[in-house]
């Protein structure tokens, strides 16, 4: 039997390896493996959720036009220049698609965030990962990798899974010696943790630029993850493409209400935000504590360098046992080190404990 095949080039792309979330046979679970905000689903999306169903039987607003106006408001930017997705995962797809293809080059960090590789893959672009400094995105070599075929550069700020941070100095010098052909995506999924005054989420080279976009989402800090819902901030041009190419009902009804009724909750993010930046250098300095080295981060998550790829699977695997989940990302290109989310006041002790265990038991 022959079955059909596919453009050759899909079957080099490895599926994305979500965070797991069970472990068989524990008694309980911690997950820190899929950098979720450490408080789950805000109450009143929660209670927007479940009134929502009475309207599923009904198409969403295609143009999600209440949410786009809730995004403005919330942000101070123009609702017209605003696109919703299916997370922000949809838009990266469609700006893959749409700007992207064969003979058009995509280019990103070699420790980029992998959505960025599939979907220039999948979109028909070869994808330049260009070498990075410390793990941090090295913009001199991503600006030399760039060639007349470049039609899209992504990147991640902070990015995921380093929690390296760029100044948005460093960001505009960059936009403004790239080609004006080339659409700089700026991911800034992780934008509201980051309390580095040198950071902009990318609001304003949007303003400044035509050729600049925005993507954010409600995953992380607004705990909207299992609700698919994300958004970009784009020039009109760049908005005109999208609205022709996305599904046309891409957002659901549930996803809608429930975002919208996160934005209006009372102190959300400040609450998520201030936890993060007093557990953050919690866990870190904890995990530094037993002896292993963690990369400095402007995210809800850190990375812990194991040094090997045998005590990364090796602490893994400790990990496991005491009912923790956290992210290897060897797909990232990091194989010797561990992702890990701020989790609640005591999944963070527990974390630490857990690393401190591993390394007295390794020691012997
Ligand atoms: C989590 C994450 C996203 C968000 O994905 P959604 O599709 O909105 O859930 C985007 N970019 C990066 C770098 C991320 O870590």
């Amino acid at each position: 039997m022959i079955s059909p095949a596919p453009r050759p080039e899909i079957l080099t792309i490895h599926p994305y390896i979500a965070g797991e979330s069970e472990l068989p046979g524990a008694n309980r679970t911690v997950k820190l493996s899929s950098n979720e905000g450490a408080f789950g689903v805000p109450p009143s999306a929660r209670a927007a959720i479940a009134t929502a169903a009475e309207e599923a039987y009904r198409y969403p607003d295609g143009g999600a036009d209440r949410l786009r106006a809730a995004i403005g408001k919330r942000w101070g930017l123009d609702p017209t220049r605003i696109v919703c997705g299916a997370g922000s995962d949809d838009l990266l797809y469609q700006f893959c698609l749409s700007y992207g293809g064969p003979g058009r080059d995509i280019i990103m960090s070699a420790h980029g965030f992998s959505i960025y590789y599939i979907a220039g893959i999948y979109a028909g672009s070869r994808v330049i990962k260009v070498p990075e400094r410390n793990l941090t995105a090295d913009l001199d070599a991503m600006l030399a990798a760039v060639s007349p075929a470049t039609r899209l550069i992504f990147l991640a700020n902070p990015n995921n899974p380093t929690g390296s941070m760029l100044p948005a100095e460093e960001v505009a010098r960059f936009r403004a010696a790239l080609p004006p052909e080339v659409l700089l995506v700026l991911d800034s999924a992780y934008a509201e943790y980051v309390t580095h005054p040198a950071y902009d989420a990318g609001t304003r080279l949007v303003d400044a630029t035509g050729n600049t976009v925005m993507t954010r989402t409600f995953s992380k800090i607004y705990g909207l993850g299992g609700m698919r819902i994300g958004w970009c901030y784009a020039p009109p041009t760049v908005v005109d493409v999208l609205n022709r190419v996305r599904g046309p009902f891409n957002v659901s009804v549930a996803a809608q209400a429930a975002a919208i009724a996160a934005l209006a909750e009372p102190g959300w993010v400040e609450k998520g935000c201030a936890h993060n930046a007093e557990y953050r250098p919690k866990l870190s300095a904890g995990v530094e504590a037993a002896g292993l080295k963690v990369w400095p981060s402007e995210g809800n998550f850190v990375l812990v360098d194991l040094g090997t790829i045998e005590t990364a699977n090796a602490a893994d695997a400790f990990l496991r046992t005491s009912g923790i989940i956290v992210r290897k990302v060897g797909g990232y290109g990091l194989p010797h080190c561990l992702r890990v989310t701020v989790g609640t006041a005591e999944e963070v002790g527990l974390v630490v404990d857990a690393f401190a265990e591993f390394m007295r038991r390794s020691r012997g």
